[in-house]
């Protein structure tokens, strides 16, 4: 639809206006800083950093009603820039012009509700949004849009060439950098460091193809982290991890689909994510307070982070249910098989106290649960999903296992609907499954196959057939023939086919 035909009242707000006054909010200290130029951590006493719109109150003169439907148009608009996260520029980034966004496919992913059978088995009903169907199969394309599309604008905005962006990953963040990073090259090259052989073939053969520099660092996350911090304190680098708050912003968009795609009606809702280096959930409470703040909904959803006990210290500082008394203390990870999320000691722990507090606060009673739940029981429930149409990852299957937990503990009423964030397309984490099939997970993760969820291909390949075809060699005439009976009789008997009768 071409912005003409839209209706009148509609028309002057399709488009966004380049506005907003961002600044770093320090988390520690309570400074604001300038977003001239690209901060992680406050100048002033070294916490981590959220960016804030000091003329938030502006976009309250706009109704709620009136947001909803300027959304919803928004949705008929052929306008790249606004095809993906930036149908919210305006709580996105509304200082970045249309021509500097970076749009590659990412956002408004599906919600997928679970079948009968599924919801049955969880307790309840429940989505899953499928985050793995952005372009580089994980939620982190939000950010990274967020992210390259700032850089972009410092870029042709300054005349600046030549940017070398860096980040550690367990993964899917540097398959996002190297993705978003190419398609700005040569002004933006990109270098990952990844902890060795703690990525999966699939997560490493995404950056390589994505032309980025690519490092393997012995160790787990954490010591690839410190690595790129000290790179981006001594060097001229853009530092494209979580603690880089443009990232946070891009995630917040998943709340904003989330309120879109149930009519802005957020009531005995439940939103389930996984954490790890907790970007994520700093996101998705950042984003609902903002709409929230705006009048766009009227009623926080209640969230529910999930964790492994494998690597869980953000439950273990909150399980101290007395908030006085909560310590921060970092743990020493065990493998996991949601292996994106193995990280025991998290950027954006600070942002999490911060915004867990403010989000009770402005609900007026507790809404934000933590739950922990382990090895076995995620790949369980993510094999279960998949068996009934998703295509849920291994954290995907870390939230459904969290959501069962939270709706045994008590945090989860009957009727109260789920979603769920499967982060990741299950094939970026398909050799867990090979595992579990093949029963030959290394001890460390204390799972075991439940013959019920294994599968495994069977070879047809009749004895007593003398001849069999392969690549170059066809069979033909009554070799054919032979061939096509025999193994089909096979695979009938293996599925215990009945014969179609005569006169059926
Ligand atoms: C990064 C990642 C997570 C964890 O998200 P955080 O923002 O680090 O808490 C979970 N799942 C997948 C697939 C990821 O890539
Ligand atoms: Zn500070």
């Amino acid at each position: 639809m071409k912005p003409h035909d839209f209706p009148d009242d509609i028309r002057p707000f399709l488009l966004p206006k380049i506005e907003g006054k961002f600044t770093y909010q320090c988390l520690g200290c309570g400074r604001r800083h300038g977003i001239g130029e690209l901060l992680y951590t406050c100048p002033d006493c070294h916490q981590v950093l959220l960016l804030e719109d000091q003329d938030f109150d502006r976009l309250k003169n706009i109704s709620g009603p009136l947001w909803h439907r300027i959304f919803d148009y928004r949705k008929m608009l052929n306008i790249p820039a606004l095809q993906g996260i930036y149908r919210y520029h305006e709580f996105i980034g509304p200082m970045i012009p249309l021509d500097d966004i970076v749009y590659l496919g990412e956002g408004h992913t599906p919600m997928v509700a679970a079948n009968a059978f599924l919801a049955g088995e969880a307790g309840g009903p429940f989505y899953f949004k499928n985050d793995g169907q952005n372009p580089s199969a994980s939620f982190k394309d939000r950010g990274m849009a967020s992210a390259l599309s700032y850089l972009n604008s410092l870029v042709r905005g300054n005349g600046i060439s030549d940017v070398l962006a860096v980040c550690a990953s367990t993964g899917d963040t540097s398959a996002a950098a190297a993705l978003y990073g190419s398609y700005l090259q040569p002004h933006i090259k990109t270098a990952v460091l990844l902890p060795h052989k703690k990525v999966t073939p699939q997560q490493l053969s995404q950056p390589l193809g994505s032309g980025a520099a690519v490092f393997e660092i012995p160790g787990v996350f954490d010591d690839c982290m410190k690595v790129v911090e000290a790179l981006s304190e001594q060097y001229r680098v853009a530092l494209l991890n979580s603690k880089n708050a443009w990232r946070i912003l891009g995630q917040e968009s998943y709340s904003y689909e989330i309120a879109q795609d149930f009519e802005y009606d957020l009531h005995r809702k439940v939103v389930v994510v996984p954490i790890g280096n907790a970007g994520n959930i700093t996101a998705v409470m950042n984003g609902f307070i903002k709409f929230f703040n705006a009048g766009i909904i009227t009623e926080l959803p209640k969230i529910v982070g999930v964790q492994s006990n494998h690597a869980n210290p953000v439950y273990r500082y909150f399980s101290e249910s007395d908030p006085d008394k909560r310590k921060f203390v970092p743990v020493n990870v065990k493998s996991s098989v949601a292996q994106a999320a193995m990280i025991g000691n998290p950027v954006s722990m600070p942002r999490v106290i911060h915004l867990e507090n403010r989000y009770n606060d402005l609900s007026e009673k507790q809404n934000v649960f933590f739950v922990e739940v382990e090895e076995q029981s995620i790949m369980d429930w993510q094999l279960t999903a998949n068996r009934n149409g998703h295509i849920a990852c291994t954290h995907g299957g870390e939230c459904l296992a969290g959501l069962v937990q939270a709706r045994r503990r008590g945090m989860i009423d009957k009727g109260e609907v789920a979603i769920i964030d499967s982060t990741a397309h299950a094939l970026k984490f398909s050799g867990f499954q090979d595992l579990y099939f093949e029963n030959s997970f290394p001890d460390e993760f204390n799972i075991s196959p439940n013959d019920d969820l294994v599968n495994a291909p069977v070879f047809v390949r009749p004895a007593d057939l003398e001849k069999v075809p392969s690549p170059g060699n066809p069979l033909e005439g009554g070799d054919l023939k032979r061939f096509i009976q025999r193994v089909s009789e096979e695979i009938a008997q293996a599925l215990s086919l009945k014969k179609i009768g005569r006169g059926e």
